[in-house]
């Protein structure tokens, strides 16, 4: 099996990875930073959203499994005193995978015949560069509402306990193929006026969003943030691509979610 390790960068999570690889490496692992098999992530669940996007051009033939330096993570949720255990699984045992939805992002730039394409594992934020957004917003074909506020933001699943979350979005099970539009401070008056709550769509169900005035905006995906100009619309959906993680032990969505936010 071909394993890569992404560290967070720090000295606790590159000694953890140094100590991974020499464990792996003792076993007859090999070492692939291009084409692994399994991606180990050691640091906190941005490390992971960074080793996704590294690989995201193989997503059918990875799997991921992540290793916490700080706090418990929503992906990251081996400890670091569980890295032996780990890796006698990793090298020993045929791994169980499960796989989660992710979000599938197209922006068509009105300057561009080509739609652009982004697969977000947590979530899109749409922020305008300036003052507030304003953007129609139609779903599955018919328009639904005219937004005005801060902003959007369209999570996976899994991403739900992120920026989601904050924004008073549903806590959703990954086994769930759909995606959440929740606002970010709508502005609601006599004249504007948004359904104020978070919804979800099930897969097939598309959201667009498009701009009303403005047309240059703050994109996010995950942790990448990116300025597009010229923006005509901006299509959500629940992608075809899942993420696939490799599991060597149950641990419930729901009991991570206590732990992460509830405590024992
Ligand atoms: P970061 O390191 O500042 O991470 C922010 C926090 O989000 C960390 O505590 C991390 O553990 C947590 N997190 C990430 N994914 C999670 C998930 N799926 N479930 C529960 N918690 C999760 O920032 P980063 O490394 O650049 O990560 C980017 C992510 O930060 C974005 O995808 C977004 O979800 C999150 N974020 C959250 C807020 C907010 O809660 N107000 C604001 C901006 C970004």
């Amino acid at each position: 099996m071909k394993f890569a390790i992404q560290s967070k960068g720090d000295i606790t999570s590159n000694d953890i990875k140094n100590q991974i690889m020499s464990y792996l490496l003792g076993f007859e692992l090999t070492l692939d930073e291009e084409e692994p098999d399994i991606v180990i992530s050691v640091g906190g669940d941005g490390t992971l959203l960074h080793a996704f996007h590294r690989y995201i051009n193989r997503l059918e033939h990875t799997t991921f499994v992540g290793v916490h330096t700080g706090h418990l993570g929503f992906y990251a949720d081996w400890t670091p005193d569980e890295v032996e255990k780990l890796v006698i699984h990793i090298a020993k045992t045929p791994f169980q995978v499960v796989e989660y939805p992710l979000l599938e992002v197209s922006i068509q730039l009105n300057d561009e015949d080509e739609e652009r394409h982004y697969l977000a594992l947590n979530e899109c934020t749409v922020k305008s560069s300036e003052g507030s957004l304003v953007m129609d917003v139609t779903i599955k074909g018919d328009h639904f509402e005219t937004f005005r506020g801060d902003g959007l933001c369209i999570s996976t699943p899994t991403g739900s306990t992120a920026y989601n979350k904050a924004l008073s979005g549903a806590i959703i099970h990954p086994s769930l193929a759909s995606i959440q539009l929740a606002e970010m401070a709508s502005i609601n008056n006599r004249v504007y006026r948004t359904v104020g709550s978070p919804l979800v769509l099930p897969q097939h169900h598309t959201c667009m969003l498009k701009p009303v005035n403005d047309v240059n905006f703050d994109i996010t995906i995950d942790h990448l943030s990116i300025i597009h100009k010229g923006v005509k619309s901006i299509h959500c959906r629940v992608a075809e691509e899942k993420v696939r993680f490799a599991r060597y032990r149950p641990f419930p969505f729901w009991v991570r979610v206590r732990e992460s936010f509830i405590g024992d």
